[in-house]
């Protein structure tokens, strides 16, 4: 079924603003109908006028004034076309931005539960079938659906006896089509459905021939292709049969049509009733109602597939986020102090929340501005998760995560993550100039400012073991730079947003130890008069820290100042440097 409650909301949503080009559209539409209904009036007058023995003086004025509204129809057409494809792409972007921008604003969780192509999809796969559904609507529907009435009622002004049958075969040709194209669709539904399995399933073997050859499954490979193609033959058949009993019910009808017109016609000239101008007046209507009847027929189906675009798309804005709505009370300039109070985490929804999915369990501590934190733990006890819970990623479910006293969400997110660094695990590149990946392609940035930061960082090696210096083009992903060279980048990128907080998410990979020794520096400089929170793999990276904060399964095992867990030969701290904590975190 078509949903008209939605395609209304909808129209009715993204049309107001347009409302001007909606009217000059309508009146468009509706002159290129006019003209339509009035040529073959002219061709009436003609022919009777011929028929009579009028003169040329007569009839050169009726043929010239055919030709000027046949092409001024045309005009008339194409602007109309063009005024429905500007509303349709005017008003579906502004529904693609109101869509990305809804996305945006969905949590991680959301994000890492769609893949970036379903999200294109549903952004702009199922909106443009919206575009043609705004189009579409506008032109084929309303105009022909108009054209198809003002038919009737020109057939109904010629003749009633006329106008009548012609009605009531035009209602039941509509009713039949519809008919025939609804056991047609599904048919061919079917057999793309078993298309995308064969195609699916062909797929699936070739990347895995060597699995399969080795493992000897080919005949039950084989035995199962052919069974989708047993399947697929008759399907094919039935649907192109479907097809052949539309394309022959049409055929058929419309020469019954032609038929009933001409025996209508010579009865009714018979009587006398109508001349031969107005049977072929009547002629003429009623195959000019063929075309129009075709496309509404046919626009049927698209407008149920924008019914389910439509749906999608609802779905899509009614999902929200699992944050909360954001405050605006400032965050202070200069270091911040990072509290965690009682932070109970996990990852999935709230309805289950069996123990096993808990990541944090109930984490407390609390860092002094301007005091660097090692964080350890072995993998999988919560590292990442705290880093992200700094900068809002998500949100925990109990407890409060502070900086400098505000609870995360009572500031502005802008201002937050304006106010906190991070570099993650694996530095995202964009596929751009090293200038716009350190800048988050702000202009505003000068060069002097980024190779300042460069400097500061003593990153000059750096920059000068680059091919293009700043304007070396890096690839999207890993950007063609090692591990610890995306590292160098995120800090030069961190380092110009002059946060109060810097979360360092330390690649696990091994560094060759030039890159290492500019890490450590660069680490060093970054660092200086900011609070750090350094996730750390490797030793070096450690002892720069003032504290350790220990995690062990999502709790705090041990947290206080370095120098003393390392002198305390009880403490985990000194245990974890006996052993080679390489060896126990990496
Ligand atoms: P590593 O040292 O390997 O980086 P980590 O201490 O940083 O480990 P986290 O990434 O914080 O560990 O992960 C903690 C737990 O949360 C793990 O059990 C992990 O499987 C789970 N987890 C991490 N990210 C997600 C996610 N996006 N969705 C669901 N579970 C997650
Ligand atoms: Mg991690």
């Amino acid at each position: 079924m078509i949903p008209v409650r939605a395609y209304f909301d909808l129209l009715s949503d993204y049309l107001r603003p347009l409302r001007p080009r909606v009217a000059l559209l309508g009146v468009v539409l509706f002159g290129t109908i006019g003209l339509q209904l009035i040529n073959p009036q002219l061709i009436k007058r003609f022919i009777d006028g011929a028929l009579a023995g009028r003169g040329t003086s007569d009839l050169v004025p009726i043929a010239v004034a055919f030709m000027l509204i046949a092409v001024g129809q045309q005009a008339l057409a194409i602007w109309s076309t063009y005024l429905a494809e500007d509303i349709g792409w005017t008003a579906t972007n502004r529904l693609r931005a109101n869509l990305t921008d809804h996305v945006l604003h969905l949590d991680m969780g959301f994000h890492k539960g769609h893949s970036s192509g379903e999200l294109i999809e549903r952004i702009d796969g199922d909106v443009t079938s919206l575009s043609n559904f705004f189009s579409a609507m506008m032109i084929k529907v309303v105009g022909n659906g108009a054209l198809v009435l003002g038919i009737l009622v020109m057939l109904w002004l010629e003749s009633w006896i006329v106008g009548l049958i012609v009605t009531i075969f035009t209602v039941i040709a509509l009713g039949t089509m519809t008919g025939l194209h609804r056991i047609a669709v599904p048919r061919w539904r079917a057999v793309r459905a078993t298309a995308a399995e064969a195609f699916g399933f062909v797929g699936e073997v070739v990347e895995g021939t060597e699995d399969i050859t080795a493992n000897g499954s080919a005949p039950y490979m084989e035995e199962r292709f052919n069974d989708i193609h047993r399947r697929w033959l008759p399907q094919t058949i039935r649907g192109w049969m479907g097809w052949a009993w539309m394309w022959s019910t049409t055929i058929v009808l419309y020469g019954l049509s032609t038929s009933i017109v001409f025996i209508l016609g010579s009865w009714l000239f018979g009587i006398g009733t109508l001349t031969i101008g107005s049977v072929y007046l009547v002629f003429h209507y009623v195959e000019m109602t063929r075309h129009p009847m075709e496309q509404i027929r046919s626009q049927m189906e698209d407008l149920q597939k924008a019914g389910a675009a439509i749906a999608r798309v609802d779905e899509l804005m009614g999902m929200t986020t699992r944050l909360r709505p954001d405050g605006d009370e400032p965050i202070q300039p200069g270091p911040l102090r990072v509290t965690f109070d009682r932070v109970t985490f996990s990852y999935a929804d709230g309805e289950d929340d069996s123990d096993d999915e808990t990541v944090l369990h109930g984490v407390s501590f609390d860092i002094a501005p301007g005091r660097v934190v090692g964080l350890l733990g072995r993998t999988g006890s919560g590292k990442s998760t705290i880093a992200r819970l700094i900068t809002r990623l998500y949100e925990p479910q109990d407890g409060r995560v502070m900086l400098d006293g505000v609870a995360t969400w009572d500031a502005h997110i802008v201002d937050l993550r304006k106010r906190v660094g991070m570099v993650t695990q694996d530095v995202q590149l964009f596929r751009a100039s090293v200038r716009d990946n350190l800048t988050f392609f702000n202009d505003q940035i000068g060069e002097d400012e980024i190779l300042d930061a460069i400097h500061r960082l003593e990153l000059d090696p750096w920059l000068a073991s680059l091919p293009d210096g700043l304007d070396t083009l890096l690839e999207s992903g890993s950007g063609g730079l090692s591990a610890g060279q995306a590292q160098l980048l995120a800090f030069t990128r961190i380092f110009l947003e002059d946060p109060g907080v810097v979360v360092l998410d330390e690649a696990s990979s091994r560094l060759d130890p030039a890159t290492e020794a500019l890490i450590e520096r660069a680490v060093d400089h970054l660092l200086e008069g900011r609070t750090g929170i350094v996730i750390a793999h490797r030793l070096g990276t450690v002892t720069r820290a003032d504290d350790i904060l220990i995690l062990d399964d999502g709790r705090v095992v041990e947290f206080g100042e370095r120098a003393a867990l390392a002198a305390n030969p009880d403490s985990r701290f000194s245990a974890l440097l006996a052993t080679g904590m390489e060896e126990v975190l990496a």
